[in-house]
């Protein structure tokens, strides 16, 4: 299928393909069938836990008597249950983050959406406190997550950009960061805002900052005109640093419009909010974008002379009213309230995100999960543990190089599990478990290879002065490298083939 160990996809694709073609087909429908941590429902659940090993093996090329967490661990898929409770969670964040006036909602009556939730007893929470159903508390706040796809803005031919093309102007090109041009353009860009203060236009600076552990928000508006300054800080509800750009483009253009200025320059050190603020796809903060686009209509439809010209100026590089926004934003990151009083989709699903991940990095203490041979391999001097993240989902991924025969080979010399001494001792005890190079009397184990054999060269001393190495991961796979025929069916004894 798509390619052996040899050629066709490598494993980082392999993996995608799975996720994308197949776990897609599996999950469908999946609030019909499935009850959270797939409780009762262990009928269905078990076929796909199969279907899921088997991806497993295909994607790592371990064998089947290779421990399944081992081989989740190296494929950096979690474990089913955590899948399909992900994905549980995602409808369910989905439907309740949707308008009033949606007909799911109004179908659904929200009930059933919460049966997860349903062991929760509100009477130990006194009652003079607001719910800790993060479900109660979707419905009884106001959510912005709401989508808009008919608004009059937003139609070809109506939008600013094509009614106004001359007068709107985006600017948000620059040279790359690294590159040596860029140091001249930022220079030429501080001449450019230095006589722009001086003019008659209005200067506006924009500044938004997320604090992703205690969803702490902030956003600043600097504005000058004839010189003098005026600043506006506040904290709003956000899931990233883009919705709180957002948040600060809409307050700007706020003030824009109501200021009376014939024109306006205004500065974002976003490139994406810059870019987002006449684009109307679905997504975060689009209803921002909207109002933005409403207030503009009008501003340049009142008065045919105004003007508004957007840039891009990159932060941190000594632009007045950029340090000035940035500063602003950061005190008011810390004034902000620890709990913003709206909660957005991405709030909720990435805090559930984050507790499923914790769940997977304690499975990994339990060695019937991950396999009593699982060798202490290190990330960034760390003990590996399996996560979310991308970088500890990707790592095996990367230590082969994307090439399917090496991650084979990672898995084999990580689990024990290869066609070797120890191994065949227990599974095959008729074949031939010595050394094909120091003969019959040493055990072709696992040991033997990373620290004895004289056939291999760049071995350890011993495999715990290996698990205290800080970058072991490094000489894993250098080890590996050196040695292509370590842990490979290429150097076996012919009968094994
Ligand atoms: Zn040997």
């Amino acid at each position: 299928m798509l390619g052996s160990s040899i050629r066709g996809l490598d494993t980082l694709q392999r993996r995608n393909a799975y996720q994308a073609c197949v776990l897609s087909v599996l999950t469908y429908g999946l609030p019909l069938w499935y009850a959270p941590d797939g409780k009762g429902v262990s009928r269905h659940t078990r076929l796909i836990a199969k279907v899921h090993s088997y991806a497993t093996r295909w994607i790592t090329g371990a064998f089947c008597t290779t421990p399944n967490g081992a081989k989740e661990m190296i494929a950096g898929l979690p474990p089913i249950i955590t899948i399909l409770n992900q994905r549980l969670h995602g409808y369910r964040a989905r439907i309740v983050t949707l308008p009033p006036s949606h007909i799911l909602v109004a179908t659904m009556n929200n009930k059933w959406t919460n049966p997860a939730y349903s062991h929760v007893s509100p009477k130990t929470r006194p009652s003079h406190l607001p719910s800790d159903d993060p479900f109660k508390r979707l419905r009884t706040h106001l959510v912005r997550k709401q989508f808009e796809f008919s608004a009059d803005v937003q139609q070809p031919g109506r939008r600013c950009v094509d009614l106004f093309p001359e007068r709107v102007v985006i600017n948000t090109s620059s040279p790359k960061k690294a590159s040596k041009s860029f140091k001249a353009w930022v220079e030429n860009l501080k001449t450019e805002t230095q006589s722009l203060h001086r003019s008659q236009d209005l200067v506006v600076y924009t500044d938004g900052a997320y604090h992703h552990n205690d969803n702490r928000a902030s956003y600043t508006v600097c504005t000058t005109w004839h010189s003098t300054w005026n600043d506006f800080t506040d904290w709003c509800p956000a899931a990233s640093s883009f919705d709180s750009e957002v948040w600060a483009m809409e307050k700007a253009i706020e003030i824009i419009t109501s200021s009376g200025a014939r024109c306006a320059h205004l500065f974002c050190d976003n490139k994406a909010a810059a870019n987002a603020v006449f684009n109307f796809e679905v997504k975060s903060s689009q209803m921002s974008i909207i109002r933005i686009n409403h207030l503009l209509n009008d501003w340049l439809t009142t008065n045919g002379d105004n003007e508004l010209h957007i840039h891009f100026a990159p932060g941190h590089s000594g632009i007045e009213g950029n340090k000035r926004a940035d500063a602003l934003t950061k005190t008011g990151l810390k004034e902000c309230p620890t709990q913003p009083p709206m909660i957005l989709r991405s709030h909720f699903v990435n805090s559930y995100k984050r507790e499923q991940s914790d769940i997977w990095t304690r499975l990994f203490k339990d060695r019937t999960y991950r396999g009593s041979q699982w060798l202490p391999v290190r990330r960034k001097k760390k003990i590996f543990k399996p996560s979310g993240a991308k970088a500890a989902r990707d790592f095996f991924h990367n230590m082969a190089h994307g090439d399917p025969s090496r991650l084979s080979r990672i898995s084999y010399v990580m689990t024990n599990h290869a066609p070797m001494g120890e191994y065949r001792l227990q599974f095959f005890p008729d074949q031939p478990a010595h050394c094909p190079h120091c003969g019959e009397e040493t055990l072709l184990s696992r040991r033997h290879i990373l620290c004895e054999c004289p056939w291999y060269v760049n071995k350890f001393p011993s495999l715990t002065d290996w698990g205290s190495q800080r970058h072991n991961d490094k000489s894993l796979s250098g080890f590996l490298d050196k040695n292509p025929t370590a842990f490979s069916f290429g150097k076996l004894p012919r009968d094994v083939h």
